[in-house]
């Protein structure tokens, strides 16, 4: 307490220091623009000159500040400090940043970006309706999906590929990945392949970088290819390239696992029942026409429309497709295949496993693909909350 009373002053004269505009009340008349020590202060250190305090905003450091209370005590002079909010912030106030779109001058709460123009009422649907819908959606889905022939040149391509490759690298597999394999794709769609070798699953002591910049190499001089460059910056080392014959470009990466297990759950979905294709290609277009499907400038990506297009028909009663992960004897403990760290593990059929056997719900929901899209558009409009669910296709 002692010390508490010596150090603000106790009971000696009280020193007003206004820091906005540091007046020196110098009872002895000295020049005001200059704080005197009166000989007090030692002689290396010179006395501080006003005018380096006194700037528009004023600003003392703490070694200034500290001589000038070493002045202070040590002459007669007042200083008087005026601790208002004006002098602290020369007026200005810490700006409004919005945490949800980090705009300046509104908070969170009163953020208008998610806001949602009012909805209209749509009319009732009826059979007339619902049918066209249905019919054109089929035909979008014909129009859009590649041709038998089409799918056969890519694996002619990816195969012709593999086996131009193993001349160099022994044990080398190819597959497709990404739309152009998980039954979503459009006709012409990017190649994406992934690099695996076999007796290798998970790419043990494998040098991505070196190999990519190897087959870049090789690929350079392959005649089906060109425009052949490595990437290998990227967190995931590509080789970029075009096949001449068929103008499609393609990716090439190694142990792409985790993809290559989505492509195959996404394709298995796709597969399960027509009106899951036809609903997944209407709402890629859907995304497109309406300037929402653009990852790269912020949109959700094609992928991303996908799982709204699955979850929907889980959730969906009753419901279009099942939950692949889930459907196992809960009896039993879950299955596993970890990839990454995850567990990607989902059924498929096999032999004597069929879908109609192991899920309840098989067969049960008869709605048309019309009917299932004006559902779909009043569940993300009326039902699903976007700040507090998620669209997932695991639960
Ligand atoms: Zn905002």
């Amino acid at each position: 307490m002692m010390e508490e009373d010596e150090d603000t002053g106790g009971n000696n004269s009280t020193y007003e220091i206004d820091l906005g505009n540091l007046t020196v009340e110098d009872t002895e008349d000295e020049p005001v623009s200059t704080i005197s020590t009166n000989g007090v202060a030692p002689q290396d250190e010179p006395p501080l000159i006003l005018e380096e305090v006194t700037s528009p905003v004023p600003l003392v450091t703490p070694t200034q500040a500290t001589k000038l209370m070493a002045q202070v005590q040590d002459s007669h002079m007042a200083i008087n400090f005026k601790f208002e909010e004006k002098v602290f912030t020369n007026g200005q106030k810490p700006p409004l940043i919005c945490g949800s779109c980090q705009k300046e001058g509104h908070c969170k709460a009163d953020c208008r970006e998610d806001e949602l123009p009012p909805l209209v009422r749509l009319p009732p649907m009826n059979n007339h309706f619902l049918n066209q819908l249905t019919a054109i959606f089929e035909q979008l889905t014909k129009d859009f999906e590649p041709s038998v022939e089409e799918i056969e040149e890519r694996d002619r391509i990816v195969s012709d590929l593999e086996a131009y490759i193993k001349q160099f690298f022994s044990g080398v597999q190819l597959k497709l990945f990404g739309s152009s394999a998980n039954g979503f794709g459009f006709q012409r769609s990017d190649l994406d392949i992934c690099l695996t070798f076999k007796g290798n699953p998970e790419g043990k002591d494998i040098d991505h970088i070196q190999i990519i910049e190897a087959l870049a190499d090789k690929l350079k001089r392959y005649r089906q290819c060109n425009h052949v460059f490595a990437i290998t910056t990227a967190k995931v080392p590509i080789v970029k390239f075009a096949i001449r014959r068929a103008c499609l470009e393609g990716d090439l990466s190694l142990y792409n696992t985790l993809a290559l297990q989505n492509t195959k759950l996404l394709a298995t979905y796709a597969n399960i029942d027509h009106r899951v294709k036809c609903l997944g290609y209407a709402m890629k277009y859907f995304a497109k026409l309406c300037d929402i499907g653009d990852a790269s400038r912020g949109s959700l990506s094609s992928y991303a429309y996908i799982l709204m297009v699955l979850h929907f028909l889980q959730q969906v009663k009753p419901p279009v497709i099942p939950v692949l992960q889930e459907l196992y004897d809960h009896s039993k403990a879950a299955p596993e295949y970890m990839i990454d760290g995850w567990n990607a593990w989902f059924f498929r059929e096999a032999k004597g496993k069929t879908l109609a056997q192991h899920w309840k719900d098989y067969g049960k929901n008869r709605d048309s693909v019309g009917q299932l899209w004006v559902s779909m558009l009043r569940y993300y409009t009326e039902t699903f909350n976007c700040r507090g669910h998620v669209v997932t296709i695991r639960q």
